[in-house]
Protein backbone atom coordinates (compact mmCIF):
# COMPACT_ATOMS: atom_id res chain seq x y z
CA UNK A 1 0.00 0.00 0.00
CA UNK A 2 1.44 3.59 -0.96
CA UNK A 3 2.01 5.75 2.31
CA UNK A 4 2.61 9.55 1.81
CA UNK A 5 5.73 11.01 3.78
CA UNK A 6 4.17 14.27 3.05
CA UNK A 7 0.42 14.46 3.57
CA UNK A 8 -1.43 13.67 0.01
CA UNK A 9 -4.01 16.47 1.38
CA UNK A 10 -4.04 19.83 1.54
CA UNK A 11 -1.88 22.68 -0.13
CA UNK A 12 2.16 23.58 -0.01
CA UNK A 13 2.16 27.06 1.72
CA UNK A 14 5.54 28.39 1.52
CA UNK A 15 7.24 29.91 4.85
CA UNK A 16 9.76 31.83 6.28
CA UNK A 17 10.56 31.12 9.22
CA UNK A 18 12.97 33.33 10.76
CA UNK A 19 13.48 37.53 9.70
CA UNK A 20 13.74 40.30 12.22
CA UNK A 21 11.57 43.50 11.52
CA UNK A 22 12.12 46.82 12.65
CA UNK A 23 10.75 46.26 16.36
CA UNK A 24 14.29 44.33 16.80
CA UNK A 25 16.97 45.33 14.83
CA UNK A 26 15.64 44.51 11.16
CA UNK A 27 15.62 47.21 8.26
CA UNK A 28 11.66 46.49 7.09
CA UNK A 29 8.24 46.97 9.13
CA UNK A 30 6.13 43.85 9.34
CA UNK A 31 4.08 45.02 6.77
CA UNK A 32 6.55 45.82 4.83
CA UNK A 33 8.00 42.26 4.99
CA UNK A 34 4.59 40.68 4.74
CA UNK A 35 3.99 42.28 1.22
CA UNK A 36 7.67 41.32 0.14
CA UNK A 37 7.52 37.93 0.85
CA UNK A 38 3.65 37.74 -0.48
CA UNK A 39 5.41 39.38 -3.79
CA UNK A 40 7.37 36.09 -4.01
CA UNK A 41 4.63 33.76 -3.64
CA UNK A 42 4.92 33.11 0.05
CA UNK A 43 1.92 32.66 2.53
CA UNK A 44 3.62 32.55 6.01
CA UNK A 45 6.38 34.48 7.52
CA UNK A 46 7.11 33.88 11.32
CA UNK A 47 8.31 37.25 12.82
CA UNK A 48 11.03 36.46 15.45
CA UNK A 49 12.10 39.52 16.77
CA UNK A 50 15.11 39.34 19.19
CA UNK A 51 14.14 38.66 22.82
CA UNK A 52 10.03 40.09 22.13
CA UNK A 53 7.29 38.26 21.44
CA UNK A 54 5.15 40.36 19.15
CA UNK A 55 2.11 39.10 17.79
CA UNK A 56 0.79 40.32 14.40
CA UNK A 57 -2.96 39.06 14.00
CA UNK A 58 -3.54 42.06 12.18
CA UNK A 59 -1.18 40.94 9.34
CA UNK A 60 -3.18 37.45 8.95
CA UNK A 61 -5.85 37.34 6.26
CA UNK A 62 -7.20 34.81 3.67
CA UNK A 63 -4.14 34.81 1.79
CA UNK A 64 -0.88 35.01 4.75
CA UNK A 65 -0.62 33.93 8.20
CA UNK A 66 1.87 35.29 10.38
CA UNK A 67 3.20 33.57 13.27
CA UNK A 68 4.02 34.93 16.58
CA UNK A 69 7.78 33.91 17.67
CA UNK A 70 10.94 35.53 18.78
CA UNK A 71 14.36 34.43 18.90
CA UNK A 72 16.10 34.72 21.83
CA UNK A 73 20.02 34.00 23.09
CA UNK A 74 21.91 32.64 25.58
CA UNK A 75 25.58 34.22 25.36
CA UNK A 76 28.78 32.52 26.63
CA UNK A 77 29.96 34.56 29.59
CA UNK A 78 33.61 35.78 27.91
CA UNK A 79 35.76 38.26 28.32
CA UNK A 80 36.78 38.18 24.80
CA UNK A 81 35.56 40.05 22.01
CA UNK A 82 32.52 39.05 21.05
CA UNK A 83 33.43 37.63 17.73
CA UNK A 84 34.84 35.06 19.75
CA UNK A 85 31.89 34.81 21.72
CA UNK A 86 29.72 31.12 21.59
CA UNK A 87 26.00 31.61 21.83
CA UNK A 88 22.91 29.92 21.66
CA UNK A 89 20.03 31.66 19.75
CA UNK A 90 16.66 29.42 19.78
CA UNK A 91 13.41 30.21 18.19
CA UNK A 92 10.05 30.35 20.23
CA UNK A 93 6.68 29.52 18.12
CA UNK A 94 3.59 30.25 19.63
CA UNK A 95 0.92 27.46 18.83
CA UNK A 96 -1.30 30.97 20.05
CA UNK A 97 -2.20 33.66 17.63
CA UNK A 98 -1.86 36.43 20.75
CA UNK A 99 0.91 35.44 22.82
CA UNK A 100 2.85 38.27 23.74
CA UNK A 101 4.88 37.08 26.75
CA UNK A 102 6.86 33.99 27.18
CA UNK A 103 8.69 32.01 30.24
CA UNK A 104 11.95 32.59 29.33
CA UNK A 105 11.64 36.55 28.87
CA UNK A 106 15.30 38.08 30.11
CA UNK A 107 15.22 41.81 30.16
CA UNK A 108 18.42 42.49 30.39
CA UNK A 109 19.17 40.35 27.08
CA UNK A 110 17.14 43.68 25.41
CA UNK A 111 19.42 45.94 23.80
CA UNK A 112 17.50 48.03 21.00
CA UNK A 113 15.43 51.46 22.18
CA UNK A 114 12.65 50.38 19.89
CA UNK A 115 12.04 47.21 21.34
CA UNK A 116 10.68 48.44 25.01
CA UNK A 117 7.77 49.53 23.98
CA UNK A 118 6.52 45.87 23.25
CA UNK A 119 7.33 44.93 26.89
CA UNK A 120 3.96 43.91 27.90
CA UNK A 121 2.87 45.02 31.40
CA UNK A 122 2.47 40.77 31.96
CA UNK A 123 5.56 40.01 30.73
CA UNK A 124 7.56 42.38 32.87
CA UNK A 125 6.36 39.97 35.84
CA UNK A 126 8.10 36.96 33.72
CA UNK A 127 11.63 36.36 33.68
CA UNK A 128 14.37 34.12 34.17
CA UNK A 129 18.40 34.94 34.31
CA UNK A 130 19.86 33.01 31.40
CA UNK A 131 23.03 31.38 32.23
CA UNK A 132 25.08 29.55 28.73
CA UNK A 133 24.63 25.77 30.06
CA UNK A 134 22.97 22.43 28.65
CA UNK A 135 20.43 22.49 31.70
CA UNK A 136 19.59 26.23 31.33
CA UNK A 137 18.86 25.83 27.54
CA UNK A 138 16.81 22.44 28.57
CA UNK A 139 14.86 23.96 30.82
CA UNK A 140 14.37 27.03 28.37
CA UNK A 141 13.10 24.70 25.97
CA UNK A 142 11.54 22.58 28.41
CA UNK A 143 9.35 25.88 29.27
CA UNK A 144 8.71 27.18 26.03
CA UNK A 145 7.60 23.55 24.95
CA UNK A 146 5.11 23.64 29.00
CA UNK A 147 3.18 26.74 27.44
CA UNK A 148 2.40 24.96 23.90
CA UNK A 149 5.62 26.72 22.11
CA UNK A 150 7.63 24.69 19.80
CA UNK A 151 11.62 25.72 19.60
CA UNK A 152 14.41 25.58 16.72
CA UNK A 153 18.40 26.17 17.22
CA UNK A 154 19.45 28.51 14.68
CA UNK A 155 22.47 29.12 12.78
CA UNK A 156 25.31 26.46 14.91
CA UNK A 157 27.98 27.75 12.74
CA UNK A 158 27.70 31.53 13.65
CA UNK A 159 27.46 30.44 17.37
CA UNK A 160 30.75 29.03 17.26
CA UNK A 161 28.88 25.63 18.14
CA UNK A 162 30.09 22.30 17.93
CA UNK A 163 29.05 19.07 18.52
CA UNK A 164 29.58 19.23 22.74
CA UNK A 165 27.05 22.85 22.87
CA UNK A 166 24.46 20.42 21.36
CA UNK A 167 24.08 17.06 21.52
CA UNK A 168 22.60 17.24 24.88
CA UNK A 169 19.46 19.66 24.22
CA UNK A 170 16.93 17.61 24.62
CA UNK A 171 13.15 18.14 22.72
CA UNK A 172 13.81 20.94 20.69
CA UNK A 173 11.43 20.84 17.52
CA UNK A 174 13.83 22.26 14.69
CA UNK A 175 17.44 22.75 13.80
CA UNK A 176 18.80 25.25 11.29
CA UNK A 177 20.34 23.46 8.28
CA UNK A 178 20.22 26.46 6.22
CA UNK A 179 20.70 29.91 6.78
CA UNK A 180 20.60 32.33 4.42
CA UNK A 181 22.14 35.27 5.96
CA UNK A 182 24.89 33.11 7.78
CA UNK A 183 25.49 31.15 4.16
CA UNK A 184 25.52 35.06 2.48
CA UNK A 185 27.97 35.71 5.39
CA UNK A 186 30.11 33.00 4.45
CA UNK A 187 29.39 31.21 7.69
CA UNK A 188 27.20 28.00 6.24
CA UNK A 189 25.66 25.51 8.23
CA UNK A 190 25.31 22.16 7.10
CA UNK A 191 22.74 18.89 8.20
CA UNK A 192 25.46 17.44 10.62
CA UNK A 193 23.77 19.18 13.98
CA UNK A 194 20.46 17.71 12.52
CA UNK A 195 22.20 13.87 12.09
CA UNK A 196 23.92 14.19 15.45
CA UNK A 197 20.82 15.00 16.95
CA UNK A 198 18.54 12.65 15.06
CA UNK A 199 21.46 9.23 15.83
CA UNK A 200 21.52 10.55 19.27
CA UNK A 201 17.62 9.80 19.71
CA UNK A 202 16.21 13.32 19.26
CA UNK A 203 13.02 13.50 16.84
CA UNK A 204 13.95 17.08 15.34
CA UNK A 205 13.40 18.48 12.01
CA UNK A 206 15.11 20.45 9.35
CA UNK A 207 14.66 24.11 8.71
CA UNK A 208 16.21 26.23 5.85
CA UNK A 209 15.70 30.14 6.77
CA UNK A 210 16.44 33.64 5.95
CA UNK A 211 17.11 35.49 9.06
CA UNK A 212 16.68 38.49 7.05
CA UNK A 213 17.52 42.00 8.56
CA UNK A 214 17.59 43.52 4.96
CA UNK A 215 15.71 43.03 1.99
CA UNK A 216 18.40 41.32 0.46
CA UNK A 217 18.75 38.64 3.14
CA UNK A 218 15.35 37.48 1.90
CA UNK A 219 14.05 34.66 -0.43
CA UNK A 220 16.76 32.13 0.16
CA UNK A 221 15.89 29.72 2.77
CA UNK A 222 12.38 28.23 2.98
CA UNK A 223 9.87 25.32 4.19
CA UNK A 224 7.46 24.12 2.17
CA UNK A 225 4.38 23.59 4.84
CA UNK A 226 1.37 21.16 3.55
CA UNK A 227 -1.84 21.87 5.75
CA UNK A 228 -5.63 21.56 5.49
CA UNK A 229 -5.97 25.57 5.35
CA UNK A 230 -4.02 28.86 5.25
CA UNK A 231 -4.76 29.64 9.06
CA UNK A 232 -2.94 29.93 11.99
CA UNK A 233 -4.19 26.73 13.96
CA UNK A 234 -3.43 25.00 10.87
CA UNK A 235 -0.24 25.57 9.65
CA UNK A 236 0.83 25.60 13.31
CA UNK A 237 -0.11 22.20 13.69
CA UNK A 238 1.37 21.22 10.33
CA UNK A 239 4.58 22.18 11.70
CA UNK A 240 4.54 20.61 14.50
CA UNK A 241 4.44 17.12 12.81
CA UNK A 242 6.42 17.99 10.29
CA UNK A 243 4.35 17.98 7.82
CA UNK A 244 6.64 20.31 5.51
CA UNK A 245 10.37 20.07 3.84
CA UNK A 246 13.04 22.53 4.34
CA UNK A 247 14.61 23.73 0.97
CA UNK A 248 17.35 26.70 -0.25
CA UNK A 249 15.90 26.06 -3.94
CA UNK A 250 14.33 22.36 -4.79
CA UNK A 251 10.84 22.07 -4.78
CA UNK A 252 9.47 18.65 -3.07
CA UNK A 253 5.63 18.09 -4.90
CA UNK A 254 5.19 14.63 -3.49
CA UNK A 255 6.95 12.01 -1.70
CA UNK A 256 6.00 8.50 -0.56
CA UNK A 257 6.73 5.22 -0.20
CA UNK A 258 5.49 1.83 -1.44
CA UNK A 259 6.83 -2.12 -1.30
CA UNK A 260 9.86 -0.71 0.24
CA UNK A 261 10.76 1.90 -3.07
CA UNK A 262 10.97 5.49 -2.12
CA UNK A 263 8.67 7.86 -5.24
CA UNK A 264 9.74 11.61 -5.17
CA UNK A 265 8.28 13.97 -7.64
CA UNK A 266 10.01 17.36 -7.45
CA UNK A 267 11.62 20.27 -9.31
CA UNK A 268 14.93 19.49 -11.39
CA UNK A 269 17.19 18.15 -9.57
CA UNK A 270 20.95 16.64 -10.39
CA UNK A 271 21.42 14.46 -6.85
CA UNK A 272 18.50 12.60 -4.64
CA UNK A 273 19.68 10.72 -1.87
CA UNK A 274 18.50 8.73 1.05
CA UNK A 275 20.20 8.58 4.59
CA UNK A 276 19.65 6.34 7.34
CA UNK A 277 20.44 5.68 10.98
CA UNK A 278 23.98 4.38 9.59
CA UNK A 279 26.20 4.13 6.64
CA UNK A 280 23.53 2.46 3.99
CA UNK A 281 22.71 5.52 1.60
CA UNK A 282 21.23 4.91 -1.53
CA UNK A 283 21.70 7.73 -3.97
CA UNK A 284 20.52 8.84 -7.79
CA UNK A 285 22.50 11.20 -9.86
CA UNK A 286 21.21 12.42 -13.20
CA UNK A 287 22.39 11.01 -16.81
CA UNK A 288 21.51 13.46 -19.40
CA UNK A 289 18.50 15.62 -18.15
CA UNK A 290 17.51 16.76 -14.21
CA UNK A 291 15.67 14.49 -12.45
CA UNK A 292 11.75 15.24 -11.47
CA UNK A 293 10.95 11.22 -10.89
CA UNK A 294 12.95 9.37 -8.81
CA UNK A 295 12.46 6.22 -6.83
CA UNK A 296 14.81 4.37 -5.39
CA UNK A 297 14.26 0.95 -3.69
CA UNK A 298 15.42 1.12 0.49
CA UNK A 299 14.35 -2.60 0.65
CA UNK A 300 17.55 -4.10 1.98
CA UNK A 301 17.79 -1.60 4.74
CA UNK A 302 14.39 -1.86 6.14
CA UNK A 303 15.33 -5.65 6.29
CA UNK A 304 18.21 -4.91 8.05
CA UNK A 305 16.66 -2.72 10.37
CA UNK A 306 13.36 -4.98 10.98
CA UNK A 307 15.93 -8.05 11.67
CA UNK A 308 18.30 -5.80 14.26
CA UNK A 309 15.13 -4.47 16.10
CA UNK A 310 16.10 -1.32 15.77
CA UNK A 311 13.25 0.12 16.18
CA UNK A 312 14.86 4.08 16.13
CA UNK A 313 15.38 3.20 12.21
CA UNK A 314 14.94 6.19 9.84
CA UNK A 315 15.69 7.18 6.53
CA UNK A 316 15.51 10.76 5.15
CA UNK A 317 15.80 12.60 1.85
CA UNK A 318 18.09 15.32 0.53
CA UNK A 319 17.70 16.61 -3.21
CA UNK A 320 20.18 18.43 -4.70
CA UNK A 321 19.95 20.88 -7.62
CA UNK A 322 23.01 21.90 -10.63
CA UNK A 323 23.76 25.09 -8.78
CA UNK A 324 24.38 23.06 -5.10
CA UNK A 325 20.74 24.34 -3.40
CA UNK A 326 19.11 21.53 -1.59
CA UNK A 327 16.06 20.47 -0.03
CA UNK A 328 16.05 18.08 2.80
CA UNK A 329 12.98 16.13 3.86
CA UNK A 330 12.22 15.44 7.94
CA UNK A 331 13.81 11.97 8.95
CA UNK A 332 10.20 9.51 8.60
CA UNK A 333 11.20 6.78 11.05
CA UNK A 334 10.34 2.73 10.62
CA UNK A 335 7.12 2.66 11.81
CA UNK A 336 6.29 5.32 9.12
CA UNK A 337 7.27 3.58 6.42
CA UNK A 338 7.12 0.05 7.16
CA UNK A 339 3.84 -1.55 5.58
ZN1 LIG B 1 20.42 34.33 15.59
ZN1 LIG C 1 17.93 35.84 13.69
Amino acid sequence: MKKYLLPNTGDFYKANLHIHSSISDGEMSPEEIKKAYMEKGYSVVAFTDHEVMVPHPELTDGHFVALTATEISVNQKSDCDFCYTKAYHLNIYSSEENKSCFNSFDSSKIWLNQSFPFITPEQKNIGIKRIYTTDCINEIIYMANQEGCIVSYNHPVWSLQDYTDYIDLKDLWGVEVYNNLCAKDGLLDSPKPFDDMLKNGECVFPLATDDAHHLQDCFGGFVMIKAEELIYSSIFSALKNGDFYASSGPEIYELSIEKGVINIKCSPVSFACVSTDCRCTYTKRMDDSPLTEITIDIGDYLKRVNTDMNKRGYIRITLTDEVGRSAFSRAYYINEIME
